[in-house]
């Protein structure tokens, strides 16, 4: 869908694994976990695959982030451990989690240098979703804050989170685009609550974040990397 934008438009970023790396320390701390775990028969997908019903679960009840990772991976454990448990066994694998807290944040590659770009000719939003106290850190360790009008923190993300952004913001959405690496989270919610979106793919992604992209038909596209949106939604400054 080649086009050209002559107006200015709302652009909302998702910010884990778009704007900065998340999930590979996630992955890191998961790999530790088996590591410690030395189970004598489970693969690390199998692994896996019960602490995203965790996951799922606890999501529900405690929202994501770093010390609630900690606190599924802990449940895991004493469901998986083969041998008898102590509290120093539930402290050490917490702390593979809260370690996480404190990682410097990197960006993703062009970032810092297309979304200035991009600040001066389009209205810009962040939408993460998470701990408010943990994204609000990240937000500001980022140092992006000024180049957003605004930054919402949410519990989840859905259709009417999108709804209730644009409402709350004015948007226009036939001009206001969701921008993500998350067809879950980002892509189809945003799609479905009538926006438009970009789709900008990591390898990292968190499984519990894949699913089919449900494309309603021109409304979205795909970027192979952040500085491409430069070319999306590059016009002379508006
Ligand atoms: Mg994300």
């Amino acid at each position: 869908m080649p086009q050209i934008i002559t107006q200015r438009q709302h652009l909302i970023f998702d910010a884990d694994d778009t704007l900065w790396e998340n999930n590979i320390y996630f992955e890191q701390a998961f790999d530790e976990f088996c590591n410690y775990l030395n189970h004598s028969s489970l693969t690390p997908q199998e692994i896996r695959d019960i602490l995203d019903e965790i996951e799922i679960a606890n999501a529900k009840i405690h929202g994501y982030g770093a010390v609630n990772f900690g606190r599924n991976l802990s449940q895991c454990y004493l469901r998986l451990a083969e041998r008898a448990v102590e509290d120093h066994d539930l402290e050490r694998v917490k702390a593979f989690a809260l370690q996480i807290l404190a990682q410097e944040i990197e960006l993703m590659p062009g970032v810092a240098e297309t979304l200035p770009f991009l600040a001066e000719r389009h209205e810009l939003t962040m939408c993460t979703k998470g701990n408010t106290e943990e994204q609000n850190r990240k937000i500001d360790n980022s140092g992006l804050r000024p180049l957003f009008a605004h930054c919402a923190v949410v519990k989840e993300k859905n259709r009417q989170t999108y709804l209730d952004l644009a409402d709350v913001r004015g948007f226009d959405l036939a001009h206001t685009w969701m921008i993500g690496n998350s067809p879950k989270s980002d892509i189809n919610p945003a799609l479905e609550a009538g926006m438009r979106a970009v789709f900008v793919p990591h390898q990292r992604t968190w499984s519990l974040e894949r699913e089919e992209i449900r494309d309603p038909g021109n409304r979205l596209l795909v970027v192979e990397r952040f500085s491409d949106l430069a070319r999306v939604f590059g016009t002379e400054p508006l």
